[in-house]
């Protein structure tokens, strides 16, 4: 059979290695450029955390060794109260139970690579789909030419083009919920060459409502994500006002920090949203179409879950293919039964939120030095 794959993102090169082991003929377009000749997208989180969930869809098609070769473990929490104080929370007694932080960007290339090894992988870079017709299965992309598909699978994440028609559709729902809150990336470089902080930790600064973050990268620098109201990114409008501010409540973060200003100042602000939707695939005569990752179930990343489940998605959909004997809209009605527990990781994720930001804090030693933002 041959699919069509909207997004050669994470969960798309990946579900694109699982039907071509299958045997099946998958084209992927990609509205942005090849990233191994043109670099990674700004404004996207420059590291994950990848956790069992995603190693073990990894595993099934022997690329986990590679990809874990160049993660840096964290095997805890390191807590980083005002006065600098640091608490190690182990994540499990057994250290190798660790999560990984790992680089987007490699991770999108090394998924690439995979999917292009297949013979029967074609990946149309700087093709973005605008258009789709239920009643021929044609789709549009600009720029074109065009193509008719009888499978097609949006994995083209959050903002997704194929999940926006299929919302068009009856009987189908849909929700978009926002936090007022924002991120933003900032950066710790090297000292002297070294890592700045422990590497084998995901480092965080708790304040009560709103928290900072740190992961460890390759090039031994981290990278932090604030976690704010909108309205607290927005106050913080000059070099006086950042330098005051991180002085006082991220106090060993910012002695770290020589770029804070320009990169305070400079870097986009992401939103955070869960989006959900049922189901996730409608069939017509002329085509199929289903959704997987982010496109069908985007979460808040505060379980650091998103990337985890959409490889997930992955294995499910595989398995389901197998009951189905490769029959597309039989395998697509079985995966809606992953629902529930993607809905179950959104909730958590929203959950874990508060425990991050406030309360392994409150259990140890921040209790009454929450910051109260503006
Ligand atoms: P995406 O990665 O969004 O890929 C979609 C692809 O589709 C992109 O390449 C895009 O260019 C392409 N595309 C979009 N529209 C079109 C179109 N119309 N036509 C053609 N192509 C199109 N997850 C974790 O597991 N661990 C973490 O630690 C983690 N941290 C995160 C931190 C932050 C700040 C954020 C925001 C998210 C985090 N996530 C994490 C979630 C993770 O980033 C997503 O779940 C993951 O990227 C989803 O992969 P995807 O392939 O479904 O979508």
């Amino acid at each position: 059979m041959e699919v069509t794959i909207v997004g050669a993102g994470l969960v798309g090169c990946l579900l694109a290695c699982f039907l071509a082991r299958r045997g099946h003929q998958v084209v992927l377009y990609e509205r942005r450029p090849d990233p191994r000749a043109h670099g990674p997208d700004r404004g996207r989180s420059i590291n994950l955390a990848i956790s069992e969930r995603g190693i073990d869809a990894l595993r099934r098609l022997g690329l986990d060794g590679k990809v874990l070769d160049a993660a840096l473990p964290m095997a805890g929490r390191m807590m980083h109260a005002p006065d600098g104080a640091l608490t190690f929370q182990p994540y499990s007694a057994d250290r190798r139970h660790a999560i990984n932080s790992i680089g987007r960007a490699e991770l999108n290339r090394e998924l690439l690579d995979a999917a292009t090894a297949h013979a029967g992988v074609e990946v149309r870079f700087g093709q973005r789909l605008v258009g789709l017709d239920e009643r021929t299965g044609e789709l549009e992309f600009d720029p074109g030419p065009g193509r008719t598909a009888r499978v097609v699978i949006g994995a083209d994440g959050a903002y997704s083009a194929v999940r926006a028609r299929l919302q068009q559709f009856p009987g189908v729902s849909f929700s978009q919920d926002y936090l007022d809150y924002g991120y933003k990336e900032l950066s710790i470089p090297p000292r002297e060459g070294r890592f700045a902080m422990e590497p084998g930790a995901l480092h965080i600064w708790p304040r009560g409502r709103s928290m900072m973050i740190a992961l460890p990268n390759a090039d031994r620098s981290f990278t932090c994500t604030l976690f704010w109201p909108h309205k607290s990114l927005a106050a913080l409008d000059s070099p006086g006002k950042i330098k005051a501010y991180f002085a006082e409540h991220y106090p060993d973060a910012f002695e770290l920090m020589p770029d804070l200003v320009p990169a305070y100042l400079d870097n986009p602000v992401g939103h955070l949203v869960t989006m959900r939707c049922a189901p996730w695939h409608v069939t017509t005569e002329a085509v199929t179409i289903g959704l997987v990752g982010d496109a069908a179930h985007a979460i808040v990343p505060f379980y650091g879950q998103g990337a985890n489940c959409g490889f997930e998605d992955c294995v499910e959909l595989d398995r389901c293919l197998d009951e189905a004997g490769d029959d597309f809209p039989a395998a697509l009605e079985l995966f809606e039964r992953r629902k529930a527990d993607t809905d179950v990781i959104a909730r958590l994720a929203l959950e874990n939120f508060v425990e991050m930001r406030d309360k392994v804090g409150s259990r140890t030693f921040l209790a009454g030095k929450r910051v109260e933002h503006a």
